[in-house]
């Protein structure tokens, strides 16, 4: 049996909405392949407006410049992951607020979930967080920011007493910085590191 992470995205009746717009691949042949359980296995796009959680929706979350065929779907496995992120984020995004910032600034993502076209693409490490919707890279104005956010995320961890699993302060060979941070289900290892992308 194949593990339900790697299960490709699905279509039931019952959760519709974190998908939507069949695209047929390609013109012919015109239907979808319907298997016993009644679940349809179509090519489909996520419906990028719907909310993970009250600031961060499925869009942001799968945000990318990558141009690949796939459209970069996550199954609902992966949305879970993203889900549980979120969390993290939102707490982030209210304490940021409530220290530093004017009361609703924004935490943007520049990547979040990737699909293995995506990231192969990018890239990035086939063990990579993001492919399971763990991690998301979130864009910082400067270190300093930087800094303060994974202070932030520290202090939640500490008080929480909930794990992460990275908190690596990345920077690539064109000088770019950003905060890679990621939770996953369990076996969180807490791994705080300054990575050279
Ligand atoms: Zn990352």
């Amino acid at each position: 049996m194949r593990s339900a992470a790697l299960h490709p995205p699905c279509i039931t009746k019952q959760e519709p909405s974190f998908y939507n717009n069949f695209r047929r691949v390609g013109v012919y042949p015109r239907r979808r392949v319907i298997l016993k359980n009644n679940v349809i296995m179509a090519q489909v796009e996520i419906n990028k407006n719907i909310h993970l959680s009250e600031h961060f929706t499925l869009g942001e979350m799968c945000i990318t410049s990558a141009k690949t065929q796939d459209g970069n779907v996550p199954s609902h496995v992966h949305i879970e992951n993203l889900k549980r992120l979120c969390g993290w984020l939102e707490m982030l995004r209210s304490e940021w607020n409530k220290r530093y910032g004017e009361g609703n600034d924004p935490i943007i993502i520049n990547s979040g979930y990737r699909s293995p076209q995506v990231n192969k693409a990018v890239s990035g490490v086939a063990t990579s967080n993001h492919v399971t919707g763990c991690a998301a890279d979130i864009k910082v104005a400067g270190v300093e920011q930087l800094i303060r956010y994974a202070t932030i995320l520290l202090d939640i961890s500490d008080e929480s007493q909930e794990d992460f699993d990275e908190l690596l302060i990345e920077k690539n060979r064109y000088g770019a910085i950003w905060l890679h941070f990621a939770v996953r289900p369990k076996d969180n290892r807490r791994k705080v590191a300054f990575i050279v992308a």
